[in-house]
């Protein structure tokens, strides 16, 4: 068994590309003593440099993943009691603000070896009140956003790819989040830019891109002839603190991607073969990368499953999440106990008061939901893997799943 060694951490500066050139543009804003966007322009040309990345016309910063994606749900403007059709295995931060804005998430299944949604499983669930599709390219891997563009065509309504897991991943040579309507973005502290929080939304809408800009800055008309709050909304603007980060981080982003792809490569071409597992397989003419590594387990080669697998890795030093965010995300109390705002069950009582529609969330219509979170370890990965580390965690997984199976075979 090889020595435990320390992998790269993106919690720490172990896993985390930030430097000089993060210091001389916060260096900058400093010595110029304008810390806000409004008057600043930090954010500003962070937002050039993102929409010009993209190949976009408008790019928006805000201060968090979840608030690119409020800003995406709010451009939409539903109706109270609407629905937006996502999926169930994502970050509350992507679902949260569909409530937020009066409407009711309903949950697509998903492949149960990606984790994604699927344009038939979407298209199961659109019904006449359904206002968006909300399309999450889960652990860098991109979704099949074009299938899922085409069933949302068909009906009329737009798609908002959540790419906070999926910074520069393509389909089709398109990069995703160009795809839908309105791409959002996370810079939160684990993904493949940070600035400690942040968040950003592109579209080629300038429609959506107005009504983006002014929910993140509480619809206020700046530069209007005749400026007024024109509809309820929030202050999401970034700091120019942040936005000197973020473009010292996009500069990096590139190299990021890359060395997060050469690496998980490697450990693919390692892992090949090995009984019990499947490997990420991005779709035909789509690039994955990699912002974590998941190993999809057959509990009928290896005893346990993932949980025994994540046990076995975690005993030798390879820290890893067995079955992700551990239930769908509609068995979070929020959902459960429709705990919304206040005791009102709003809008689910809304919904149901209006048309008497009751909004049901079971696992037993979730079968690909279910089993791939039942089967899924995922393994953290990092720009900063080198061989040595990518060899030490082939080696920890062949050597648990060898321990597995041969117990398996024992017992059998
Ligand atoms: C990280 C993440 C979010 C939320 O981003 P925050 O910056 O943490 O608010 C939303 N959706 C997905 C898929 C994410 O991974």
């Amino acid at each position: 068994m090889t020595a435990p060694i320390t992998l790269p951490s993106d919690a720490d500066h172990s896993g985390r590309d930030f430097g000089d050139e993060e210091l001389t543009l916060l260096r900058e804003v400093i010595a110029s003593g304008t810390l806000n966007c409004t008057k600043g322009t930090q954010v500003k040309e962070l937002e050039k440099a993102v929409a010009a990345r993209y190949g976009v016309p408008y790019a928006r910063a805000v201060t968090s993943g979840t608030a690119a994606i409020h800003c995406a749900v709010a451009a939409i403007d539903p109706e109270p009691g609407d629905e937006i059709v996502t999926t169930a295995i994502t970050d509350m931060g992507g679902i949260a603000p569909i409530l937020y804005q009066g409407a009711i998430p309903i949950f697509a299944d998903v492949d149960p070896m990606t984790l994604n949604v699927t344009p038939e499983a979407v298209a199961a669930r659109i019904s006449k009140r359904t206002r968006a599709v909300i399309a999450t390219h889960l652990f860098g891997n991109p979704c099949d956003v074009a299938g899922i563009k085409a069933v949302a065509d068909r009906h009329g309504i737009p798609v908002i790819e959540d790419c906070a897991q999926a910074f520069l991943a393509t389909v089709n040579g398109r990069l995703v989040g160009t795809v839908g309507a309105i791409g959002a973005f996370s810079l939160q502290q684990g993904k493949h830019m940070t600035t400690g929080e942040g968040g950003l939304v592109i579209t080629s809408d300038p429609a959506l891109a107005r009504h983006m800009i002014l929910f993140s800055d509480k619809a206020w008309g700046y530069g209007d002839p005749q400026p007024d709050h024109y509809f309820l909304a929030l202050n999401y603007r970034m700091t120019d603190l942040q936005g000197a980060v973020a473009r010292a981080q996009l500069a990096k982003l590139d190299g990021v991607v890359e060395r997060r792809r050469r690496s998980a490569e490697q450990l693919s071409a390692r892992l090949a073969g090995t009984p019990g597992l499947s490997l990420p397989q991005p779709a035909p003419h789509a690039t994955h990368v990699y912002w974590k590594y998941p190993l999809i387990v057959d509990p009928a080669v290896i005893r346990g499953g993932a949980d025994a697998l994540g046990g076995a890795l975690k005993a030798n030093g390879v820290f890893c999440a067995p079955r992700y965010i551990q239930k769908p995300a509609f068995e979070c109390e929020v959902f459960t106990k429709r705990k919304t705002f206040g005791k009102s069950r709003f809008p689910y009582s809304y919904r149901e008061r209006e048309d008497g529609t009751k909004i049901v969330y079971d696992a037993a219509d979730y079968p690909g939901t279910v089993r791939g979170l039942e089967r899924v370890v995922v393994l953290p990965w990092n720009e900063f893997y080198t061989d040595e580390h990518v060899a030490f965690i082939a080696s920890a997984v062949q050597n648990a799943v060898a321990e597995l199976t041969r117990k398996a075979a024992r017992n059998a």
